[in-house]
């Protein structure tokens, strides 16, 4: 059977991957889902002996059927190369009990540029390969990195253009001068006085909107997205849980077959999905720990299987997971459903209108490999420091979340396994917040001054992507309230 894709709301089936990853969102407002979850076809033995990229053309070869071997692995040698500071890309760190996946070797030093260093390569590919001849205009709403990562990813990219829109105070100072300075004539960030949710949502509704469509089609522009309701963004990130497992093995860490536990900090669901994913497609995965921060919808919802976003939205130090609306938990409700697109999109209508639903005991039992757990800011800061202290080995605040969840889990439970922690961001990316963890007391200095202090302090060298804004201009300086996002976009495409 031919694997295609199909809208998590039942609008649309038949889709092919590159037309999935063209579109982002389908035209019902639902996610594009594969037809069956592939196997990998080779074992764990043969993928332990692959390189990164290796690794990369074996999964994604089963989920991106109509790519050719060329096309696919042109792609990835494009996007796994020395904009990685490693030859590893996703090296694993053995520190208190745990592997600690580093997903932030990439040039924007957090896990996104897993998978945004080759969606621009997907995505042209994916223009070629179905004739579109107009500018495809990609659309994100960022917590924080996914912008950054995003635009690095899409800068001077022919035929491209991209537009980013950020929350104005919900980000880190370096994460803001990460974007504000960005390069490229095609790139455009605005923040939005407004939460993640706000901005994430004002992007769904321009996506949404048919006639909006029209006019860009006239211009001769196609909106597309890049956040992690786009396929192709969710695909590359299940090769580095069978990377990580074929390493461990490797390595005699862990013995073919063995279970190992994955720890996952969550906002969006993506990178938790595509770990799920790895485990359906064959990789040893017993228990999916899904930590969250404060803003803990996703632990109250594997709790009692009521997903309510009605609550306070907090900002945290973890920033890049402060979400009450995690897209991509409707990936999950889908499957969970028996892929029932109609009970799928009702639960979404429920979402939309009351802000919460509640799933059926049968479908709490499909997910019950999911444990949610969550960290306090306390408890976030109080784990960074002991890590360090115990080990040496620096943390930043998501990862931080995810090891104190993990801590707990293992105390709660006892459980034996060996558990992956995914590690999502340099603690560069968050400075301030790290320094504080480890000092004890909020520096009140400069960002850079606080980043040299964190150097001393830890004797981490200082990534590359820091250094260069140091002194980097700033570029963009827009702004715009959260009814004026569609407005926004249409003046920058001179629609
Ligand atoms: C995006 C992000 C997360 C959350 O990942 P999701 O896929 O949205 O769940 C966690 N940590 C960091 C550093 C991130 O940038």
């Amino acid at each position: 059977m031919e694997l295609s894709y199909q809208s998590t709301r039942g609008g649309e089936t038949g889709v092919t991957a590159s037309q999935a990853i063209l579109k982002g969102l389908a035209d019902d407002g639902g996610l594009f889902m594969p037809t069956f979850i592939p196997k990998l076809d080779k074992t764990m033995e043969e993928l332990a002996g692959m390189t990164y990229q290796e690794t990369a053309y074996e999964v994604m070869k089963l989920f991106l059927t109509d790519y050719t071997e060329e096309e696919l692995k042109n792609c990835i040698a494009r996007a796994y190369d020395s904009k990685f500071d490693t030859g590893e890309i996703a090296p694993l760190a053995k520190a208190d009990g745990a592997y600690f996946l580093e997903l932030y070797h990439g040039s924007t030093i957090a896990f996104k540029d897993m998978a945004l260093s080759i969606l621009p390569h997907l995505m042209i590919t994916a223009a070629k390969k179905n004739q579109v001849k107009n500018k495809i205009v990609v659309l994100t709403a960022t917590s924080g990195d996914t912008g950054k990562a995003a635009m690095a990813g899409f800068a001077d990219v022919e035929g491209t253009a991209i537009i980013v829109f950020y929350p104005k105070d919900g980000v880190s100072r370096i994460q803001e001068l990460q974007m504000v300075t960005q390069k490229g004539d095609n790139t455009h960030v605005v923040a939005i006085h407004g939460n993640f949710d706000d901005a994430q949502t004002g992007v769904k509704k321009i996506f949404g909107d048919k006639a909006f469509a029209a006019a860009l089609a006239e211009k001769g522009c196609q909106l597309s997205s890049a956040n992690s309701i786009n396929i192709g963004r969710l695909v590359p990130q299940v090769v580095y849980y069978v990377y990580a497992y074929a390493k461990l093995l490797e390595a005699g860490e862990i013995e073919a077959g063995e279970q190992i536990n994955v720890t996952v900090p969550t906002g969006n669901f993506g990178n938790i999905l595509a770990a799920y994913l790895a485990k359906e497609m064959g990789v040893p995965v017993k228990t999916l720990i899904c930590a969250s921060n404060e803003n803990k919808v996703l632990y109250d919802f594997f709790r009692t299987g009521t997903y309510d976003r009605n609550r306070d939205f907090i900002l945290t130090t973890s920033p890049s997971m402060d979400i009450l609306i995690s897209s991509n938990l409707e990936r999950l409700i889908y499957l969970s459903a028996g892929s029932d697109a109609k009970a799928n999109a009702a639960l979404m209508k429920e979402l939309s209108e009351k802000g919460s639903y509640t799933v059926t005991e049968e479908m709490r039992g499909f997910m019950k490999d999911f444990l949610g757990g969550f960290a306090s800011e306390e408890e976030n800061r109080a784990t960074i420091k002991k890590i360090f202290e115990d080990t040496g080995y620096l943390i930043d605040t998501h990862t931080g979340v995810a090891a104190s969840v993990y801590n707990h889990y293992k105390e709660e439970t006892k459980d034996p396994a060996k558990t992956v922690i995914a590690s999502t961001a340099s603690p560069y990316k968050f400075s301030g917040s790290v320094l504080e963890a480890i000092d004890g007391v909020r520096p009140e200095e400069d960002e850079f001054a606080i980043v040299d202090r964190l150097a001393e302090l830890s004797g981490v060298a200082i990534p590359q992507a820091v250094e260069e804004i140091r002194t980097a201009p700033v570029r963009h300086t827009a702004e715009c309230g959260i009814d004026q996002m569609q407005a926004t976009v249409a003046g920058i495409l001179s629609v």
